[in-house]
């Protein structure tokens, strides 16, 4: 080949490329991510990807709007696949259709039927738990329930981020599946009154409440306890994680509430056996122990090894309830969050 036409087919090539046709490229052959979750998270899980398939997978990471700029950009959107967390955000794209059934026999058999949608959009692939973070000093009980949280012997001794929060509107649609509305309704009120202080910040803001006295239990995701353990940008968190206990609430009964991080298949993906592959790697027995690993959460897979911190927590019993159950009563539980005025604080 002349350098010529070595340069002419470079160019035809990139130019396929950049239409989105290359396909046929076996040397292009790579899957664009849109993720919510930090890309700490997720590049040495798409390294190993990478280095089994031969698949190069690109990452474009934001806080926000992802979503939103799937919509916009319809039929032309480069993005393949979507990793969110929280089944309120995996329910925000099927909602705005940016997704397809990845009709993959393998997702089916990899993820447990409560962890995955109902008609085959959105695709858990970790969880987490909602837990209550105790006082080491001053709280002494060593279980504890949701209910509880609503016992006037808690008054003025919760920390917790708003209500309407995508992890608490979960948290309270999952009340409303054990008790119905009304009682709901009571329960936020009680809790409410219990509040240390109007609700702010997130998770880890609680716990720090309960290390400086503010409060006596904060309301957190598991996950944030390795990370303010492993924070050595800020060493004062570890100081926050050693003042408190993890209880897992209403394992002894129903089980503790757990939410999800997921993925959805774009409804456009322009490389979309590819990013079905990557979906199915991230099911796997392998990626689920690494995916679960690096935020500190559990796999979806039961029999998928925890990491060696995870498992120093302990072991719980979760709720059964199917995650498409908690995000059909969502909306009802967003409206109890403001009908109770719960953002508003204690004292209101
Ligand atoms: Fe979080």
């Amino acid at each position: 080949m002349s350098a010529r036409s070595a340069l002419l087919a470079l160019l035809s090539l990139a130019l396929a490329g950049s239409l989105g046709h290359d396909a046929e490229a076996a040397e292009t052959r790579e899957v664009n991510v849109y993720s919510y979750r930090q890309p700490y998270l997720i590049d040495p899980l798409f390294k190993k990807f990478t280095d089994e398939t031969g698949i190069k997978v690109n990452v474009i990471y934001a806080q926000k709007g992802l979503i939103e700029r799937m919509e916009a950009e319809g039929r032309n959107s480069p993005a393949d696949v979507l990793l969110t967390v929280d089944v309120g955000n995996l329910m925000q794209a099927k909602d705005a259709d940016i997704g397809q059934k990845p009709n993959s026999q393998e997702l089916e058999k990899e993820i447990p039927a409560a962890y995955r949608d109902e008609d085959g959009i959105w695709w858990g692939l970790t969880r987490r738990a909602r837990v209550v973070y105790a006082s080491k000093e001053r709280v002494k009980q060593d279980q504890i329930t949701y209910e509880e949280l609503a016992d006037p012997k808690w008054r003025g001794k919760i920390c917790i981020r708003s209500g309407q929060h995508v992890y608490n509107v979960a948290l309270i649609a999952s009340m409303i599946a054990a008790h119905g509305e009304a009682e709901t309704e009571q329960w936020l009120k009680g809790v409410k009154a219990n509040l240390a202080r109007k609700p702010a910040g997130d998770d880890r803001m609680q716990v720090k409440g309960v290390d400086s006295g503010e409060c006596d239990l904060a309301v957190g995701n598991t996950y944030y306890m390795g990370a303010m353990l492993k924070n050595d940008k800020e060493p004062v968190q570890k100081e926050w994680a050693n003042s408190v206990n993890m209880l897992f609430p209403n394992t002894n009964e129903r089980g503790t509430h757990v939410n999800l991080s997921g993925a959805v298949l774009a409804k456009n993906a322009p490389h979309r056996d590819d990013a079905v592959k990557l979906m199915e790697f991230l099911a796997s027995d392998e990626g689920q122990e690494m995916y679960a690993d690096v935020n500190n959460e559990y796999p979806v897979k039961e029999g998928v090894p925890w990491s060696p911190l995870v498992q120093s927590w302990g072991s719980f019993k979760s709720d059964p309830i199917s995650l498409n159950e908690v995000a059909a009563l969502r909306k009802k539980a967003s409206e109890l969050v403001d009908k109770v005025g719960f953002d508003d604080g204690p004292s209101s």
